[in-house]
């Protein structure tokens, strides 16, 4: 499906380890005022202001991409934007990231400057810096590690165990766009197989496959927030599907919820593929994961601050932990949330 653009296929072992780093992070500027010492020593060497956050996340080719239909620009955007997004959850501005990558001899050089293009380009538009990283070989296929660092204020970080009863839930963006994407590009992926001549129209489906292909760490939102003067009091971000960030924020503050399934934010791509694929657009959103939107909770007082706001949405609030989780559906039924979907949809969502 994927067309190869560059033909040339430089194998990595003509350039050796010190050139091909050399190579690779030779366009990585330094732009953040605490990054003392980049790329090229045996450690990075960084002056943080406030408290900094640290976290990692790994992906695994088979595992958590399939490199026949995810181009490698954008593979190396989104192992930054998955990283950026858990920096952004604890309300911190990301600053840093490292990048480790192990590589099978099957990569050609010019794979790795395109995994590198991406890289390079969420680095710009997220001002952040790549500091370091380490390069190896591996025996089958590619895995990187990106280990994001941010920046905040002592008073201004956001765990999850913050929520008390009565909070609004809040969720930025829209929810599920991501796992429909997934579902367009599984099935053209099919259609690909049988006739690799095909050259499908799959701009009906553009946003989502963009939320799929490239996702966005709403760095945005905690700007936004500090704007607003709004320090939610609970903050996750949803990588994994709603049900599951609410049960986090609920298990760690010790809360219920009561969440209203007539206000899950749905883009109309998202309404009209599930229509399309025969699927519930509220089971998308409560268990499709990779949005890496925002789910926060903040107090009422605070609720004439996000009041309009077309960047957050409140779906709901925070009960007493008594009363447990709950999606109060369309027809005014309430019925518990479980990790994965809610209750009736077990077995279809198992
Ligand atoms: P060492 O032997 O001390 O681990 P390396 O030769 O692995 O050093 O790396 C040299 C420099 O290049 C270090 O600053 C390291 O952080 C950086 N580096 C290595 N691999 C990468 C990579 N894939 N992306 C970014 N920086 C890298
Ligand atoms: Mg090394």
């Amino acid at each position: 499906m994927i067309e190869d653009k560059n033909p040339q296929r430089t194998p990595l072992s003509e350039l050796g380890e010190f050139k091909l780093i050399e190579h690779l992070t030779e366009h990585f500027e330094v732009k953040q005022q605490s990054t003392i010492k980049s790329v090229g020593d045996d450690a990075a060497v960084l002056n943080p202001k406030g408290q900094i956050v640290v976290t990692t996340d790994m992906l695994v080719e088979g595992v958590h991409f399939d490199l026949s239909y995810v181009p490698l620009k954008h593979l190396g955007y989104k192992a930054i934007m998955v990283n950026l997004s858990d920096v952004c959850a604890m309300n911190a501005i990301p600053t840093q990231v490292t990048v480790s990558i192990a590589v099978s001899n099957r990569f050609p050089l010019e794979a790795l400057e395109e995994l590198y293009a991406g890289i390079l380009h969420a680095s710009k538009i997220y001002n952040v810096d790549v500091v370091g990283g380490d390069t190896t070989s591996s025996t089958s296929g590619l895995i990187i590690s990106v280990t994001a660092i941010g920046e905040v204020n002592e008073d201004n970080v956001v765990m999850r165990n913050g929520a008390k009863p009565n909070d609004l839930l809040v969720v930025s963006g829209d929810l599920g766009g991501a796992y429909m994407g997934l579902q367009v590009l599984e099935r053209e992926k099919e259609v690909f197989k049988v006739n690799p001549n095909t050259q499908p129209d799959l701009s009906m489906y553009s946003y989502i496959i963009e939320r799929q292909l490239k996702p966005e760490a709403r760095k945005d939102i905690v700007e936004l927030l500090a704007k607003l003067e709004v320090k939610p009091t609970s903050m996750i971000d949803i990588s994994d599907g709603l049900s599951s960030e609410i049960m986090h924020l609920c298990k760690q503050s010790n809360v219920g919820c009561d969440l209203y399934e007539n206000k899950i934010p749905l883009d109309p791509q998202v309404i009209s593929t599930c229509e399309e694929f025969n699927i519930d657009s509220t089971t998308i959103a409560l268990n499709g994961g990779e949005d890496y939107e925002l789910l926060m909770t903040i107090s009422q007082e605070d609720y004439p601050k996000i009041k309009g706001n077309p960047n957050l949405t409140v779906i709901g609030y925070i009960t007493e932990p008594e009363k447990g989780a709950h999606l109060v559906t369309r027809a005014e039924t309430k019925i518990p949330i479980i990790a994965k979907g809610w209750k009736s949809f077990n077995s279809e969502t198992e």
